[in-house]
C-alpha cells in the first residue's frame, strides 16, 4: 500500500485545487509558478507530464463570499475561476487540466470514494464540539487558538463555537500506518522541517475528524444522509483523482487512477500541510488506492519584510505585477531570490535590482557584445570550432561540461534557486573571461584561433544558460536560442518590450478543461501541434529571394536615416549617385551608342545600386542575409548536403512581411531535403512550444555543453531583457 510504481516514465504534478473565495493572490501564483517550472523541467526530460491545478469551489465560506457579493455560489466561482485560469495563462503556465470541484464528474468520483471508506467501515456518526475557522475549513484544538478563539492563521477571525451531529472519517486508526509510512519513506514529505513538523503533529495522537457538515448547502449531500453535505476537504483533495480523467472517459475510480497515478508530487504551501500528509494519506488508505509519491510544502512570502494580509493593506496582485514586469521576470525572481521551502520575501527594489543584474546585464549584456564581436570578427557566423575541439581547460568548458547534471539535480529537488545560482555563476565566468582573453587584442595581433576559441566558448555557455533556464524564463530563453540562430520554424510576433510572445493561445492547444456546469469556455481538443510545416516553394518564389533584398531597401535606407550618421549618409549617396547618373549620361552622349531614357531614372537606378552594395556591405545582418539566401538558392538548384545547406536562412533584419508564408516557410527547403532529424539540436527554438519540445533530441544532449553548430549564422541581436527603469510602489489593491 504505501508503495509507489517509480519505474513509470510519466511525471503527473499538482498544485493545491485553489479556494475561490478571493481572486489569486500572489501565494497562489508562487505555487503555480514553480509547479509549471517541474513541469516543464520533466518535459524537457522527454517524460510525458500531466500538471493539475483547478479550483476548490465548495464550502461555507464561499457561499458566504457569494451572498456578500450578491451572487449566486456558482455565478461567485465561475468568475473567480477565470481569474485563475487568466493569470495561469499571463504567467505562461502550461497546466494539462483545470479542475474545478463543483464538475457533475468530480460528484461521481467523490460519491465512490466515500463509498470504499464507508465499506471499510471508517465513516461513522457522531457529535462534533469545537472552535471552528470557516477561513481555514477547519475545527481547532483549543491549544492551537489564540486569545478570545481566534485562528493564528486568521487573527483577525474569530473561530465559531459548534455543536453538531457530523459524520467523522476515522483517522485515528490509520496512526500507527501513518508513521510507518514516514518512516519507510522518508522523502515522502519534503523539505525536512515540513517533514518535521507532520512528525509531531501525529506523535501527540491523531483525532478522528468529522467530513460533513449540517446547515451547509453548497456542497455534494452525503449519500446515505443528504440533509449532511460533504466536509470541503473531503471533496477537495479528491480532486487531484478527477483530474486525471480524460475528457471523454467515463467517470470512475479505476479509470481515473489507470494512467496516471500514483501522482509523483503534491506541490502546496506549508499552511495546507497537514491535509496532505496526514489525511490525504489515510483517506487513500482507507479507499485501498497506493499513495501519492512527494508532498512538497514550500514557504510563506512576505512583503518588505511584513506579514501579506489586507488587513495591513500590503497585498501583491499577482496580475498587475507581472503586466508592469513580464512573466519571465516574475517566474525568476520569485524562484531564483526564494529558497523554495523556506518563507521568502518581496521587495520591489529589490526585485528590479535582481532583474536587472541577473538578467539585462550579466545574461543580456554578455549575449549582446558578444554578439557584436561575432559580427566583427567571425562574419556573424558561430566561429568554425567543433566544441570538442576547446581544450578541457578552457575555464568556461571545464564548468559548462558538469553543469547540466547539476543544475538537473537541483530541479529534481525543487532546488531552484541553488540552480539559477549555478548556471550565473557560468554567465558571469564569461564575462570574465572575456575581459581576461581580450578578443579585440588577439583580433590585432591576428590570433584569429584564439578569438574562435573565445567566441565560441561563450556563445555556447550562452546557449547552455539560456536552455537550463529555460523551464524558468522561457520567453527569453527562446529570444536567446533565436539570437544564436536555431530558426527552424515561424515564430508568432515578438512584442517589443520583453520579446514575451504575443497573445498567440498556445496554451489553448494543451490546456484540457474539466467540463462543468456553466464552466469556463471549454478549451478544444488538444491536438499536436505539427512541429513545423511542409513548404513548398513555388518556383517564382526562388527569384523573389534574389529580389525581394532590391525591394527591401527603401526599408534599409529609412533604418539609416534613423541612425545617427544616418543624414550624412543619405547625402553623400545622393551626390554620388548624381555624379555617377551624370557621368553615365555624359558617356552615353559621347558614344552615341546608349539610348538615353531618362537621365533622372538612371541616376535612380545607379543610386539605388549603390546603396544596395553598400548595405549589404557594412552591416553583418545583410551579409548573413545575402549569404543565407545565396545558400539556399544552391540547394534549391544543385542539392547538396553542405552543413550550411541545412540550417535555416536568418531573417532580413528589417523584413516588415511576417507572415510565415512570405518568411519563414517559404525560406525552408523543402521537407525532403531536411529530413526529420530529432538528434539535431539545432531544431530546437521555441520553448513554449510543447509539441517542439517532445519532438526535440533529449536533455542529455541539449544540456551537454559543446553542442552548438560550428558556423551556424548568427541572428539579429537585441536585448533580451529591457532594464527596469523604476520600482513604483505596487498598487494597493483589493
Ligand atoms: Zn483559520
Amino acid at each position: 500500500m504505501t508503495s509507489t510504481n517509480k519505474s513509470k516514465n510519466t511525471f503527473a504534478l499538482t498544485t493545491p485545487v485553489y479556494y475561490v473565495n478571493d481572486v489569486p493572490h500572489i501565494g497562489s501564483a508562487y505555487t503555480t509558478i514553480a509547479a509549471d517550472v517541474v513541469a516543464r523541467f520533466e518535459r524537457l526530460r522527454g517524460k510525458p507530464v500531466l500538471l493539475i491545478t483547478g479550483t476548490d469551489e465548495h464550502g461555507l465560506k464561499i457561499q458566504r463570499a457569494a451572498q456578500s457579493a450578491g451572487l449566486t455560489p456558482q455565478e461567485h466561482c465561475d468568475t473567480i475561476a477565470a481569474a485563475f485560469d487568466k493569470l495561469w495563462h499571463q504567467l505562461d503556465i502550461q497546466y494539462d487540466r483545470f479542475i474545478r470541484t463543483t464538475s457533475p464528474r468530480h460528484q461521481s468520483i467523490v460519491l465512490e470514494f466515500f463509498q470504499r471508506v464507508w465499506d471499510s467501515g471508517d465513516i461513522y456518526s457522531g457529535r462534533q464540539q469545537g472552535w471552528y475557522c470557516v477561513s481555514c475549513e477547519e475545527f481547532k484544538e483549543e491549544r492551537d487558538l489564540l486569545d478570545g478563539h481566534r485562528c493564528p492563521l486568521h487573527p483577525n477571525k474569530e473561530a465559531e463555537w459548534r455543536d453538531e451531529q457530523n459524520y467523522f472519517f476515522r483517522l485515528s486508526k490509520y496512526q500507527s500506518r501513518l508513521e510507518a509510512l514516514y518512516q519507510e519513506r522518508p522523502d515522502f514529505i519534503a523539505p525536512e522541517s515540513r517533514r518535521n513538523e507532520v512528525l509531531s503533529f501525529v506523535a501527540q495522537g491523531l483525532q478522528d475528524f468529522s467530513i460533513s457538515r449540517v446547515n451547509l448547502e453548497w456542497g455534494f449531500p452525503v449519500p446515505a444522509d443528504p440533509k449532511h453535505t460533504l466536509y470541503v476537504w473531503f471533496d477537495a483533495l479528491l480532486g487531484y483523482v478527477t483530474a486525471l480523467l480524460e475528457p471523454d472517459q467515463e467517470p470512475t475510480l479505476s479509470q481515473a487512477l489507470a494512467t496516471w497515478w500514483p501522482i509523483n508530487l503534491h506541490l502546496i504551501g506549508k499552511d495546507i500541510l497537514r491535509f496532505h500528509a496526514v489525511y490525504w494519506p489515510a483517506m487513500l488508505m482507507s479507499a485501498g488506492v497506493p499513495l501519492p509519491e512527494k508532498v512538497f510544502g514550500h514557504g510563506f512570502l512576505t512583503k518588505d519584510g511584513q506579514k501579506i494580509s489586507k488587513t495591513l493593506g500590503n497585498v501583491i496582485d499577482p496580475a498587475d505585477l507581472v503586466s508592469r514586469y513580464s512573466s519571465d521576470a516574475v517566474r525568476y525572481y520569485f524562484l531564483k531570490e526564494i529558497e523554495f521551502g523556506k518563507d521568502g520575501d518581496f521587495n520591489e527594489t529589490r526585485f528590479v535590482n535582481i532583474l536587472n543584474a541577473d538578467l539585462a546585464n550579466d545574461l543580456g549584456n554578455l549575449l549582446n557584445r558578444t554578439l557584436g564581436m561575432a559580427r566583427k570578427y567571425a562574419s556573424g557566423c558561430v566561429p568554425g570550432v567543433a566544441g570538442a575541439d576547446i581544450p578541457s581547460d578552457n575555464p568556461l568548458k571545464a564548468r559548462g561540461l558538469t553543469l547540466g547534471e547539476e543544475v538537473a539535480r537541483a530541479y529534481e529537488s525543487l532546488a531552484f534557486s541553488s540552480g539559477c545560482e549555478a548556471i550565473l555563476a557560468l554567465v558571469r565566468a564569461c564575462n570574465k573571461y572575456i575581459d581576461d582573453r581580450a578578443p579585440w587584442t588577439l583580433h590585432k595581433q591576428g590570433q584569429q584561433r584564439e578569438v574562435s576559441e573565445v567566441l565560441y566558448s561563450v556563445l555556447e555557455s550562452v546557449r547552455l544558460a539560456a536552455y537550463l533556464l529555460s523551464p524558468i524564463i522561457p520567453n527569453i530563453s527562446t529570444e536567446i536560442y533565436r539570437q544564436l540562430g536555431f530558426k527552424l520554424q515561424p515564430l508568432p510576433e515578438l512584442t517589443p518590450q520583453t520579446g514575451q510572445r504575443a497573445a498567440a493561445g498556445h496554451l489553448d492547444l494543451v490546456a484540457l478543461k474539466e467540463p462543468a456546469p456553466s464552466a469556463l469556455p471549454e478549451a478544444a481538443a488538444p491536438t499536436a501541434a505539427p512541429a513545423f510545416e511542409a513548404a513548398s516553394p513555388a518556383q517564382g518564389q526562388r527569384w523573389s529571394k534574389v529580389l525581394r533584398p532590391f525591394a527591401e531597401a527603401p526599408a534599409y535606407l529609412a533604418d539609416a536615416l534613423a541612425e545617427t550618421k544616418g543624414l550624412l549618409i543619405a547625402v553623400l549617396l545622393l551626390l554620388l549617385a548624381i555624379f555617377a547618373g551624370n557621368a553615365l549620361v555624359e558617356l552615353a552622349r559621347r558614344t552615341d551608342r546608349i539610348p538615353v531614357v531618362s537621365p533622372t531614372l538612371e541616376a535612380i537606378g545607379i543610386g539605388y545600386t549603390i546603396w544596395f552594395i553598400y548595405r549589404y556591405a557594412l552591416f553583418a545582418a545583410g551579409r548573413q542575409a545575402l549569404f543565407g539566401n545565396l545558400q539556399s538558392l544552391k540547394q534549391e538548384f544543385f542539392g547538396g548536403n553542405s552543413p550550411a545547406a541545412k540550417i535555416k536562412t536568418p531573417p532580413l533584419a528589417l523584413s516588415t512581411d511576417t507572415s510565415p508564408s512570405a518568411e519563414g516557410v517559404s525560406a525552408l527547403p523543402p521537407l525532403e531535403a531536411q529530413p526529420f532529424a530529432p538528434d539535431s539540436p539545432a531544431r530546437y527554438i521555441d520553448f513554449n512550444d510543447r509539441a517542439a519540445i517532445a519532438a526535440a533530441a533529449p536533455f542529455s544532449t541539449h544540456s551537454r555543453w559543446g553542442t552548438l553548430p560550428a558556423s551556424q549564422p548568427l541572428g539579429e541581436a537585441k536585448p533580451v531583457f529591457q532594464r527596469l527603469q523604476s520600482a513604483e510602489p505596487v498598487s494597493p489593491s483589493r
